[in-house]
């Protein structure tokens, strides 16, 4: 649908930098890119006295590199929205694009009754160079987050990710290049809006908050959750090592296709051990597009019976998230699994 009735009002956005190619520049001494402060950032970016929208800026102390990312300083994000929740109409993170997906996913759970967009962007190349990609994320992503309908509701009340020309669904976000300019795409959800000469929104596939309800950050994740891919010849001892990580509450379980696995009775007989003792196990695809649709296959049935839930179509940086908010907030692997089965912010497609 072409929206032209989304407007860009005068809005206020809170301009969060957290570091990121974005923001970086070379080292003489080594050549390599480090984070540079942010009035290095304003200083390369004159567009920014055009735009129709009061920004302010917070920002992290020094920047990172989003490999540095942690379960701090997402509770650190959380906490600077929650503060300045009234005071601004949107958000907008300034991130590194290597764990921007994983960033998108858990702030989606963390911001519930989310009723303000949150988005994340950076770069591919500093916003100094001649060739930077980073304005044009930098400038649409501060108007996406001011959009608003006739009533005045924001265009996109959920936390996404914006990348050259595409808005996605955070949670269903994934980076897919380390070097082109298109570095992130939604495989198993629909854009929701396409930035183009205009603003090309999807309201059918955004969320739809209730606007009475205040929103509730949280700011607990449990980290104990683990991330595995079976392979052909995966061995025994292997597995056993992984399930017998202390402290382990979740893993996520990379499958084959629709979700099969190996029928050894060795790896059925380890996971289940693992399901009885309160694990929580998410069987999730190796493929980037579609869904795990367990017992299928005879393949994935097993599985079923050894006590794993299905992740259906969600990204792995989904479903560590996901697990690390709800084991933050339930102790029964109960309570866990059954939320694991269902969509608490859009970030699965049920079969
Ligand atoms: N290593 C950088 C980061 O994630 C890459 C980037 O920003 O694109 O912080």
């Amino acid at each position: 649908m072409n929206n032209d009735r989304a407007n860009t009002r005068v809005n206020k956005v809170l301009l969060i930098y957290t570091g990121g190619t974005i923001g970086m520049g070379r080292n003489v001494q080594t050549g390599a890119l480090e984070p540079l402060n942010f009035e290095h950032l304003i200083a390369n970016l004159p567009e920014f006295a055009y735009l129709q929208t009061d920004i302010d800026t917070y920002q992290f102390t020094p920047p990172i590199d989003s490999s540095d990312m942690s379960l701090r300083r997402w509770a650190q994000l959380v906490r600077i929205i929650a503060d300045n929740y009234d005071s601004y109409d949107g958000f907008v993170i300034l991130h590194g694009t290597d764990t921007m997906a994983y960033t998108a996913s858990a702030l989606s759970f963390m911001l519930e009754n989310l009723t303000k967009p949150v988005i994340l962007t950076g770069s591919q190349l500093p916003i100094g160079q001649l060739r930077t990609d980073g304005k044009e994320n930098l400038v649409t992503s501060i108007e996406l987050a001011s959009a608003c309908d006739e009533e005045g509701h924001p265009m996109v009340p959920e936390v996404c990710i914006y990348f050259s020309g595409k808005l996605i669904r955070g949670n269903r976000s994934t980076k897919e290049n380390a070097d082109g300019f298109n570095a992130f795409n939604s495989f198993n959800y629909p854009l929701l809006c396409d930035a183009g000469i205009e603003f090309n929104f999807h309201p059918h596939y955004i969320l739809k908050p209730d606007y009475s309800r205040p929103m509730i950050p949280h700011t607990a994740l449990d980290p104990n959750v683990v991330v595995f891919s079976l392979f052909p010849g995966i061995q025994q001892n292997v597995v056993r090592h992984f399930l017998d990580v202390p402290d382990l509450r979740g893993i996520v379980l990379r499958s084959y296709g629709s979700g099969n696995a190996p029928q050894k009775p060795w790896l059925i007989r380890l996971l289940k051990e693992a399901t009885m003792r309160g694990v929580t196990i998410v069987n999730i695809s190796q493929c980037v597009a579609g869904s795990v649709k367990m017992g299928r296959y005879e393949a994935s049935f097993h599985l079923k019976e050894a006590g794993v839930v299905s992740g259906y179509d969600s990204t792995v940086e989904s479903a560590v998230t996901k697990l690390m908010f709800l084991q933050a907030k339930y102790k029964d692997c109960h309570t866990i699994r059954s939320l694991m089965d269902r969509s608490i912010c859009g970030e699965i497609t049920r079969g």
